[in-house]
């Protein structure tokens, strides 16, 4: 049984039923999270419920806003491994420097648990075709879990999205469509009206952070539930940290952790930072990014955070940073995660390390510090990115 109240506003603190499909506040346009009963829940959730529960991330259904969990999409995404690291921490002067490999979830990407829970929770709710634009990994997900689920995705894509994510979503048989705009999601806001589909873009769909919040319960939870000292986050629209520090938040409610944040990290390129000209500039959102965006393709392309003030909030309130780092030191990095762990990461990830090495040495993380790396997707993704170069026999 899920212990799910009601939607609560993040800007105006308005709520709203959640048996209805709705996307933002339609007082202010602010974006909307889930709240549980956790006063009732407190006692009845515990670390044993969930080491009953079943496996993969759907163990804490309690704490997830679907009902009845017969009709989930799922595909026994979560549960992904906390990997300490051999020789990199060492190296970087963080021995304790794990990585939380999301790469092993079903499509290879931590979209998947903000699939699984949103498609299985729209489903119950009467919806029957989705609509989002996507410039790869949420393209994909979306268009996998609603195969799985038996409903209609309808993904815009990236027309420069590469060729994996192309033929990732091809496979799962959805309608496909390119936009040669680029990822503009309020072209999929008009398709969402005219036709009367559901809108599930980042921040706009306020089920999408109820699945990625199991990463940080499972970060909790494989750490002997405690919480780290550090989170590096490759950041986009920014829901994967306002999940987690929702997670984080929940377990202390209900008394299964103490009261403590990690010091949330958003990384980002230096060619696409408005989150980190936002936080340096002490602004409470950030501006747009105007200039030509210049990044490694992938999951890091979001040229205003739809839920920035939020992410925003959350970078100060903890103790965190927001920092960029090149595509030169990216790829550098890429190889030496793989060189040194023998993990073929996507290159967001290259970018948390690179931006982790900044930052031990600004002395922001201390050699005592626990410090998660998400990798958010696995490397196979972005073969196409690389050309190497061998010598002949
Ligand atoms: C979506 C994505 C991100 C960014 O996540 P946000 O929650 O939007 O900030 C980072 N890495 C990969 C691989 C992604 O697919
Ligand atoms: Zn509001």
């Amino acid at each position: 049984m899920s212990y799910l109240n009601h939607l609560e506003c993040t800007k105006c603190s308005a709520t709203f039923e959640q048996e209805k499909p709705i996307t933002v506040c339609s007082k202010c346009g602010g974006s909307l999270l889930a709240r549980y009963d956790l006063q009732a829940a407190k006692g009845k959730v515990t670390k044993a419920s969930f080491a009953n529960a079943m496996p993969g991330m759907w163990r804490y259904h309690e704490l997830l806003p679907v009902n009845n969990l017969e009709g989930i999409a799922t595909m026994y995404e979560g549960m992904t491994p906390m990997m300490p690291t051999v020789r990199l921490g060492k190296q970087l002067g963080i021995p304790n420097l794990l990585f939380k490999n999301e790469g092993m979830n079903p499509t290879g990407s931590f979209k998947d648990r903000g699939a699984s829970v949103g498609v299985s929770k729209l489903k119950e709710i009467g919806v029957t075709d989705i609509v989002m634009s996507s410039s790869g990994n949420a393209g994909v997900a979306w268009a996998a879990y609603c195969a799985r689920g038996g409903l209609n995705a309808h993904i815009v894509l990236a027309a420069d999205s590469s060729d994996c994510v192309k033929a990732q979503c091809w496979s799962f048989g959805g309608d496909i469509r390119l936009n040669p705009g680029g990822h503009v999601a309020n072209i999929t806001g008009e398709l969402a009206k005219a036709n009367g589909w559901f809108e599930s873009n980042t921040m706009r769909d306020p089920w999408r952070p109820e699945g990625k919040k199991t990463m940080g319960f499972e970060i909790a939870e494989q750490l002997g539930w405690k919480i780290p000292d550090v989170i590096v986050f490759p950041t986009g629209g920014g829901l994967g940290i306002v999940a987690m520090w929702k997670a984080f938040q929940e377990l202390a409610e209900l008394g299964i952790v103490e009261k403590k944040q990690p010091r949330f990290v958003s990384v980002q390129y230096e060619g696409c930072a408005p989150l980190v000209k936002a936080f340096n500039e002490g602004k409470e959102v950030s501006e747009p990014w105007t200039d030509k965006i210049d990044i490694v393709p992938g999951g890091m392309r979001t040229a205003k955070p739809y839920a920035d003030y939020l992410v925003l909030r959350i970078l100060r309130e903890t103790g965190g940073q927001a920092i960029a780092v090149s595509k030169e030191e990216t790829y550098k990095t890429w190889q030496l995660i793989s060189e040194t762990e023998a993990l073929f990461a996507g290159p967001e990830t290259a970018t948390t390390i690179a931006a982790a090495q900044k930052l031990r040495e600004s002395g922001f993380i201390r050699e005592s510090d626990s410090v998660v790396s998400i990798v958010t997707a696995t490397g196979i993704k972005y073969v196409p990115l690389i050309h190497p170069e061998f010598p002949s026999v």
